[in-house]
């Protein structure tokens, strides 16, 4: 739905540019962020900082009253607001004076609205919109089930949560890993790239060529040497 006919996002929109103007110098949308729909059940709005995204869930945001729904909105947008001034969000007495100046009721909170804040890294799903928090640089790239299931575009685009930098582009491929954690090497043989956490402690040879070309047993010829990511 565009903004035109879902009043809804063109809210959330709105006060997105008029709140970041009024209290960061500059829309919300001019330091990344972006509005979308997710599919959680139990909680109506959630901000994700490491991806600069607020989410609604669809279908509470269809049942619950506009004002609720308001409410919900400056809520999320005070979190996006604080985080962007200090690199932290939770519901302690700064944002409160966030929220108030968001025109939020500050002594409303809402459980599990910021799940992966203190999540490194944060994928989100391209098409469902929901959002996975990683402790740990992903050195692989990670589908969400649900929409790969059902046919959809389903890699998750991965983000560094303090710079904003994109580990992993995601969509329908998953694109090229951007990150700089662990080691990758690239079979001599076939050319395929291997990425592993932690550097192998035995020598290791391409699966797929020593399948084809040496009976399944270990060949020097397709050996991986393992390197930090260029
Ligand atoms: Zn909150
Ligand atoms: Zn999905
Ligand atoms: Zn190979």
């Amino acid at each position: 739905m565009s903004r035109e006919t879902d009043p809804v996002r063109g809210l959330a929109l709105r006060l997105m540019e008029d709140l970041g103007r009024d209290l960061l110098g500059e829309p919300l949308q001019a330091r990344g962020w972006s509005f979308g729909y997710d599919r959680a059940r139990r909680r109506l709005g959630a901000c994700h900082p490491a991806s600069r995204r607020i989410t609604l869930s669809a279908a509470r945001a269809d049942e619950l009253a506009e004002a609720e729904v308001e409410d919900t909105i400056r809520h999320e947008i005070a979190h996006a607001i604080d985080w962007e001034r200090r690199g932290t969000t939770n519901h302690d007495a700064t944002w409160k004076a966030v929220a108030r100046a968001c025109g939020a009721s500050p002594s409303r909170t809402f459980k599990g609205d910021l799940a992966h804040a203190d999540a490194t890294y944060e994928g989100t799903c391209p098409s469902c919109g929901i959002t996975v928090g990683f402790y740990r640089q992903p050195v692989r790239a990670h589908r969400c089930r649900a929409c790969h299931r059902a046919g959809q575009p389903a890699f998750l685009r991965v983000t560094h949560s303090r710079s904003g930098r994109v580990i992993w582009p995601g969509g329908e491929e998953a694109g090229g890993f951007a990150g700089w954690a662990g080691f990758e090497a690239s079979c001599p043989g076939c050319g395929k790239t291997v990425r592993k956490a932690r550097h192998p402690r035995r020598p290791q040879a391409c699966g797929a060529c020593c399948e084809r070309h040496a009976a399944g047993r270990y060949d020097e010829r397709f050996r991986l040497v393992f390197r930090r990511p260029s």
